[in-house]
C-alpha cells in the first residue's frame, strides 16, 4: 500500500518548525482539528508559558484501558547543519522523504493520524490512546505533565508503544541518563603567587579524573547487559571551561558530566560517590586557603532507563504483530523509561525510520519504513477485537 495519506500528513507535520526551543502549538492545534473533524476530543496539557502542549486523546471505549501510542512532537535544531533542501518542506527523492523530524518522529505521528478513521471503524474492544509530548529532545521534559494526567485518570492504558525510529524492530531496553553541571569556585591571584590562590581548574581536573576512574571500575565490575554494544554503565565528562589568562590562578571552572546507566544499575550511588570524593578529598584543601571556595552540583537532564523482559507477554505480542521474532536494545533514550517507572506501564519502543538518519542534515525516512509502520498499525488495530487479550 502506498501511504499517500500518511505522506500528506507527514508533509503538514514537518512544515511546522517544532524545534524544542520553539512553540509546538500550531502542530498540536493541527492534530486537535484533525481529530475534532473525526469527533475525537483531545486534552491539551500546556507548559507554564502556554506556548507548548502535550496532547492526549482516546479512540474507542472510554471505560477501559487500552494501547497507548506515544510520540514526541518536537525536533532537534537544524542550526549549523547544511541541508540540500528546506528542512521544513518535505520532499521526496526516489523512495526517500527528506525533512526535519521525518524519521524522529513525525513519520510515526503521521502514520497514527492516517489510521484514525480505520480505528473508528474497527469497533475496538480496547481503546487506543494517543500521547503526544513536547520537549522530549531536551531530556524528556514535557511528558511529565502528561504522566501526571494519565496517573490520575480513572482509566489507565495497559501498555505503551513508543514510536521512536527503530526500523520497525521491537526494542526492549535503553539506558537511563543523568547529567550534572559542576561549578568549582576557587580563589584568583597572580600566578607568581600560585600557592596563595585556589586553582579551580586543578580541582576540577582531580574530580574529572575521579569520574573517569569510576567509569573504568564500571567497565570491570559491571553490572553487564550484553544486548548493548557497550554492555555497562558509562560516565563521561563532555564540556569544560575555566580560566582567563595563564598568569592568573583561575577562580572558576565549570564542567559537565553524564552517566548513561543500565536500567538495573543505580546512578544515585555513583553521583553520591562523586560528591563524597569532592567533599572529603578536595574541599578541605580548598577551604584551607579560602572560605569562599566550593564545589557545587546542578542536576541537568535525567530520565530513567527502559527494560522489559524479552519473553514478556507484551514483547511476544508485538513480535507477533511484526511477524519478526528479533528484539534489540538501543543507545538512545526515550520517554519509555518514564512510562515504565512512573506509570508501571509495560512499554516497548518500536517505530519507523532509522535513528542513524535522524539528528543530522538531510534527515529522511524511506517509503518502505512508512509502509512497514503502516502494516504494523493495521495489525495492531485488527488485533484489538473481541478476542484481544494480553
Ligand atoms: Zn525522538
Amino acid at each position: 500500500m502506498i501511504e499517500t495519506n500518511t505522506i500528506n500528513l507527514l508533509r503538514s507535520l514537518v512544515s511546522f518548525d517544532t524545534t524544542s526551543y520553539k512553540s509546538n502549538l500550531k502542530l498540536i492545534e493541527f492534530i486537535e482539528n484533525y481529530l475534532n473533524k473525526l469527533n475525537i476530543k483531545s486534552t491539551l496539557i500546556y507548559d507554564d508559558t502556554k506556548n507548548k502542549a502535550n496532547l492526549y486523546a482516546t479512540i474507542g471505549p472510554e471505560d477501559i484501558g487500552g494501547v497507548m501510542l506515544s510520540g514526541h512532537t518536537d525536533v532537534v535544531p537544524v542550526t549549523g547543519e547544511i541541508w540540500d533542501s528546506d528542512p521544513f518542506n518535505l520532499i521526496q527523492v526516489e523512495d526517500r522523504f527528506f525533512g526535519r523530524g521525518s524519521a524522529d518522529m513525525k513519520g510515526f505521528l503521521a502514520l497514527i493520524l492516517s489510521r484514525v478513521p480505520e480505528m473508528l471503524q474497527a469497533n475496538l474492544s480496547r481503546p487506543i490512546h494517543l500521547a503526544f509530548s513536547y520537549d522530549e529532545e531536551i531530556g524528556c521534559v514535557g511528558v511529565h505533565r502528561l504522566l501526571d494526567i494519565i496517573k490520575n485518570n480513572p482509566v489507565r492504558p495497559i501498555f505503551c508503544i513508543v514510536g521512536e525510529p527503530t526500523n520497525m524492530q521491537v526494542v526492549t531496553g535503553h539506558k537511563g541518563k543523568c547529567g550534572y553541571n559542576v561549578i568549582v569556585n576557587g580563589l584568583a591571584c597572580h600566578s607568581g603567587q600560585a600557592p596563595l590562590g585556589v586553582n579551580a581548574i586543578n580541582y576540577a581536573a582531580k574530580l574529572i579524573v575521579y569520574i573517569s576512574e569510576l567509569a573504568k571500575e564500571k567497565s570491570i565490575k559491571g553490572p553487564f547487559d550484553y544486548d548493548y554494544e557497550i554492555p555497562f554503565t558509562t560516565l563521561h565528562t563532555g564540556v569544560l571551561s575555566g580560566g582567563t589568562v595563564v598568569n592568573i590562578v583561575p577562580d572558576l571552572c565549570k564542567f559537565e558530566f553524564e552517566i548513561r546507566y543500565l536500567a538495573e544499575d543505580n546512578p544515585k550511588e555513583l553521583v553520591n560517590k562523586i560528591k563524597i570524593f569532592a567533599e572529603e578529598n578536595l574541599l578541605p584543601n580548598m577551604l584551607k586557603v579560602s572560605k569562599e571556595a566550593g564545589i557545587n552540583f546542578e542536576k541537568k537532564v535525567s530520565y530513567p532507563g527502559l527494560l522489559i523482559q524479552h519473553n514478556s507477554k507484551l514483547v511476544k505480542y508485538i513480535k507477533k504483530l511484526l511477524n519478526n521474532n528479533k528484539h534489540k536494545k538501543v543507545i538512545f533514550g526515550t520517554e519509555g523509561g518514564l512510562f515504565q517507572s512512573k506509570l508501571s506501564l509495560p512499554t516497548v519502543v518500536c517505530g519507523p525510520g532509522d535513528i542513524n538518519q535522524a539528528h543530522k542534515a538531510n534527515e529522511y525516512i524511506t517509503l518502505d519504513q512508512l509502509e512497514k509502520g503502516g502494516k504494523f498499525l493495521d495489525s495492531l488495530i485488527a488485533s484489538l477485537n473481541d478476542d484481544f487479550s494480553l
